[in-house]
């Protein structure tokens, strides 16, 4: 397969690809853009049935991490990285080790961060052979678990889509359906409850949802049956290409915003929700408060 040829591709500056098997690593990183300062994104760890479906990845994640420092206005640029691994049976130190060994060879040009499969505990692992790591705990030097900043920056994208689709400026009463109730999911939840929204949520992990309906008095649906809430808003905050061919008739939602990276599975569907007169809120927009306080930790 070839990378430059490869529909995700997109003047991607460097794509690296890492193989050390005595460590169990196999990994790719990209660093899409670099003229704003250096490339920041989360080393994702996920089981990919094939290398075509991470390089894919990959690449659509470094990119959506330029869109957003320009966005946010930081001094950071976009990369991302993920390796091709089980984060439950296969993680070990000595991944995280030679990781940090291969990120540390590309002299400052990306800094990597939690995401999907990773938490603060393993960029202190990678910490150990690099300093270009963030989302650090306190005890570790950084500034701590980013995802209650990215649910903030979530909330006030909601915020700001409900004023446009209904012209009301607060969230008191209105109905956000909530995909995912992980690690931002669970804080946007908390948010959206204090500033007295209705929440339905639905995750693949049933004792997630019920987290929500425990704290929040949330209601909880099948994970799919999400996209059929006759819900004011419909927050992704799970996996990405969920605005897709299946998805974007069902919505009942006038306004998306959510924290998910990557959510429309191609560029159309933004116009299929545009024609439908749903107002998108684009996730590098929505979802950027994580990067501005890695971008604090960072400089
Ligand atoms: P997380 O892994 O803590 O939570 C994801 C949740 O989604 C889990 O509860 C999981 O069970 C659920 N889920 C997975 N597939 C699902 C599906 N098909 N339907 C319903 N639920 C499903 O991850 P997170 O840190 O909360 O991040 C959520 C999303 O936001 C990811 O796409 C991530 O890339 C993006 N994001 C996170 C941050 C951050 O600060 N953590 C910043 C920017 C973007």
């Amino acid at each position: 397969m070839s990378v430059f040829e490869a529909p995700d591709y997109d003047g991607h500056e460097q794509v690296v690809f890492v193989n050390e098997p005595a460590a169990g690593l196999r990994a790719i990183i990209a660093i899409h853009n670099t003229n704003q300062g250096p490339a920041l994104g989360g080393c994702r760890i996920w089981p990919y049935a094939s290398e075509a479906e991470a390089v894919r990845d990959v690449l659509r994640l470094a990119r959506g991490m330029t869109y957003k420092a320009a966005m946010a206005k930081v001094k950071l640029g976009g990369g991302k990285s993920v390796i091709i691994a089980d984060p439950y049976t296969q993680k070990t130190p000595e991944l995280l080790h030679a990781m940090g060994r291969w990120i540390d060879g590309l002299n400052e040009r990306y800094i990597t961060g939690e995401d999907i499969g990773t938490n603060p505990m393993d960029m202190a692992e990678i910490k150990r052979e690099t300093r270009c790591v963030s989302c650090l705990r306190e005890e570790d030097g950084g500034y701590g678990d980013p995802a209650p900043m990215t649910a903030l920056g979530v909330l006030q994208a909601i915020g700001a889509g409900v004023e446009r689709a209904f012209g009301k400026t607060d969230l008191n009463g209105v109905h956000v359906a909530l995909q995912g109730v992980g690690n931002v999911g669970f804080n946007l939840c908390r948010l959206l409850s204090e500033a007295g929204a209705r929440l339905t949520v639905g995750d693949v992990l049933a004792d997630n949802a019920e987290r929500a309906v425990a704290a929040f008095g949330a209601e909880a649906v099948e994970a799919d049956a999400i996209y059929d809430v006759e819900a004011e808003v419909f927050a992704p905050c799970a996996m990405g290409s969920v605005l897709n061919d299946d998805t974007v008739g069902r919505l009942k939602a006038k306004v998306v915003a959510g924290a998910a990276n990557n959510q429309l599975a191609e560029d159309r569907h933004g116009d299929a929700l545009a024609e439908r007169g749903i107002v998108y809120l684009p996730d590098y927009v929505a979802n950027g408060g994580g990067l501005i306080c890695c971008e604090a930790e960072w400089y």
